[in-house]
């Protein structure tokens, strides 16, 4: 969408309004009174130390976690237990895991054009076309028939990136997509992801790469304990962090 297609006076679209969100494992309260606005186009990093509860509020705005109070609006859909609603929200946002997750047995290309065949019923030939434009895209393309064993870890998470993009989300949530990674590959992971935000897509990107996070974020929130504790722009978060937990935090990864 371009600009000229928004009336200067409608409010910004929201990709994802979250309110007063809870969530519980069992009796355990792992997040709590979650509220988080995603405008559309913006580009969010979400730090925090490990157990904080970052995965688990990702997991829950595709449903692969289920809330208990609170809202969850991703597009216009309110996430409940309607699967439909599962299924529309899920086809609009992408995800990738700090484990590629992906098919051992598919080669790249099959992985790529797997759900877009079978979910979206697209004919194979144009599956595979829209597969190549996106390995292309993430500059693997002549990986294309080679199988993820073959590929170095960089190069499968690049195919797990192009394999979302693939199913056309208007949204994509990234968990530690590089921490995982051999530090060689973490940059080319990270310029690819650069590239996506300078294209304009609404990211949720949870992460310790801060220096991706002060060229591309627009805000970063910080999570501890099952909390947003602090939210603010790269630039005022790195020098100037308001909270004790997060010049802790920061002391601890910088
Ligand atoms: P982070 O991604 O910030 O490291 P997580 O969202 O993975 O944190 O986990 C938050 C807390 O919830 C941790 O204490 C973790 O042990 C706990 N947890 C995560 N998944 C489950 C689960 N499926 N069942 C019970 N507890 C869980
Ligand atoms: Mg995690």
């Amino acid at each position: 969408m371009t600009v000229t297609d928004t009336p200067a006076s409608a409010p910004a679209t929201a990709a994802i309004r979250i309110e007063r969100m809870n969530k519980w494992y069992g009796a355990f309260h792992v997040l709590r009174d979650i509220d988080l606005t995603v405008r559309t186009g913006e580009r969010i990093v979400i730090a925090g130390p490990s157990g904080s509860g970052k995965s688990t509020l990702i997991r829950c705005i595709n449903r692969l976690e289920e809330h208990q109070s609170g809202r969850i609006v991703v597009d216009g859909t309110e996430l409940t237990n309607d699967l439909r609603n599962i299924d529309k929200v899920r086809s609009e946002v992408g995800m990738v895991f700090q484990h590629f997750n992906l098919f051992p047995h598919l080669t790249v290309l099959e992985n790529c054009t797997l759900a877009p065949i079978w979910v979206r019923r697209t004919p194979r030939r144009e599956a595979e076309e829209s597969a190549m434009h996106f390995l292309r895209q993430v500059r693997i393309p002549d990986q294309a028939h080679k199988y993820p064993g073959q590929l170095s870890g960089g190069q499968q998470q690049r195919v797990a990136i192009a394999r979302s993009l693939c199913m056309r989300p208007r949204i994509m949530l990234f968990d530690e997509p590089t921490s995982a990674l051999d530090p060689e590959m973490i940059k080319e992971v990270l310029d690819t992801m650069i590239e996506l935000a300078e294209g304009g897509m609404t990211m949720l990107c949870v992460t310790h790469e801060m220096g991706f996070a002060q060229a591309v974020a627009d805000r970063v929130i910080f999570m501890d304990q099952g909390q947003i504790v602090e939210e603010n722009v790269p630039e005022a978060f790195f020098n100037n962090p308001k909270s004790e937990r997060t010049r802790l935090f920061l002391s601890q990864i910088l």
